[in-house]
């Protein structure tokens, strides 16, 4: 039997999804599953996404491995093509590409194709990572619709560098730049990224791209998923292989980092940053010991993490489950004690762990 193991709980993805149609109930959604879908399993998490409207990626291999896992929706790549021999790839295999960059576009226009690719022009409104200058639209717009090589209906898309954070008004600023060029335009437009689906229904446009919040983690600062009618689907466990006495003044783990301030009992559980499980957690972020929450305390080693669980303590046996994070016990109180996001945390579990599917 496997140790570190994360169970995906489909039913809990399914909701989520139908909670994004509940919030954008005009439009069509593109569900990002870059980096193996944010931790969860790529081909496993789009087989039982039936009800989204395309998917989108980061790189040209994840849509190919999607397309070798029997899924044939649209796939969007959200950082477009990277080499002109990527165009005959996208075009074989029904990949549609974001445009942020002059040389994505001459490599389309010298393209001797023979059919369209669907793209989608990435205007940069304030993030300045990707993406054509507002004073670059007209003309890359125009040109996009007269390049033979292209679709006929460009999409008109940009992203959200403060949507996190509704007291911030740069995504006002963003949001007043991109309707200014995209005015009289009669093409799709998408914005939406999962803070905004929640906290600027004014950018849901034709089309939204959650990633987060599918997989029922609050994407919106100082909200928890649950008021957010979200339902976390990984839960990350491990076990309990050793029960052990500490005296007080005695030292844990690497560094000595931490010392016994009274006799107590450590249980010292099977998972560590070898796993994914975040280094950087500090001493008393919570664990899940049977239900129970107890402190971890010393170093977080490559294999193992060391938990107060008291003097007293008679109900913990080696062999218990022990949960990092998941329904009970949430993703986002671990990030901040280990002083990251729990985008981090997801994208970072390893290939030693076992993913095992509910429902
Ligand atoms: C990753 C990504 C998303 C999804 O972001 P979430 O915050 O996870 O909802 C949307 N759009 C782009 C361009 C992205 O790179």
């Amino acid at each position: 039997m496997a140790l570190a193991t994360a169970t995906i709980d489909f039913s809990a993805l399914q909701s989520n999804l139908a909670r994004v149609k509940e919030l954008a109930p005009n439009s069509q959604v593109m569900a990002v599953l870059k980096a193996n879908a944010y931790g969860h399993g790529l081909v496993k998490i789009a087989q039982r996404l039936a009800d989204a409207d395309a998917f989108a990626v980061a790189r040209i291999e994840e849509a190919l491995a999607l397309r070798t896992g029997g899924i044939t929706k649209p796939i969007v790549l959200l950082e477009g093509f990277f080499k002109a021999s990527d165009i005959e790839i996208m075009l074989a295999n029904n990949f549609q590409t974001i445009v942020h960059d002059e040389y994505q576009l001459a490599a389309l226009e010298q393209a001797n194709l023979s059919g369209c690719i669907k793209v989608w022009l990435k205007v940069d409104t304030g993030m300045h990572r990707l993406g054509i200058e507002p004073r670059q639209f007209d003309a890359f717009y125009s040109r996009l619709k007269h390049c033979p090589n292209v679709c006929d209906d460009v999409q008109l898309m940009t992203h959200f560098a403060c949507a996190d954070d509704l007291s911030n008004s740069y995504t006002d600023k963003q949001l007043t730049t991109f309707f200014a060029l995209v005015n009289n335009k009669p093409e799709a437009l998408c914005l939406a990224n999962s803070a905004a689906i929640i906290n600027y229904p004014q950018s849901h446009g034709q089309w939204v791209r959650p990633g987060l919040m599918m997989y029922g983690v609050s994407p919106v600062q100082g909200r928890v998923s649950q008021d957010l009618g979200l339902e976390p689907v990984m839960s990350l466990k491990s076990e309990v292989i050793a029960v052990r006495h500490v005296r007080q003044g005695e030292l844990v783990g690497y560094g000595g980092h931490w010392q016994a301030d009274k006799d107590t009992q450590l249980a010292v559980v099977a998972i560590g940053y070898g796993d994914g499980y975040p280094r950087h957690a500090d001493n008393g972020t919570p664990v899940l010991i049977n239900g129970q929450r107890y402190p971890l305390v010393g170093r977080v080693s490559m294999d193992m993490i060391t938990v107060d669980i008291g003097a007293d303590n008679r109900s913990v046996a080696v062999g218990d489950e022990a949960l990092m994070w998941g329904r009970e016990l949430a993703i986002e109180e671990i990030a901040e004690r280990a002083n990251t996001i729990a985008y981090e945390l997801l994208c970072n579990i390893t290939p030693r762990v076992s993913y095992e599917y509910l429902g």
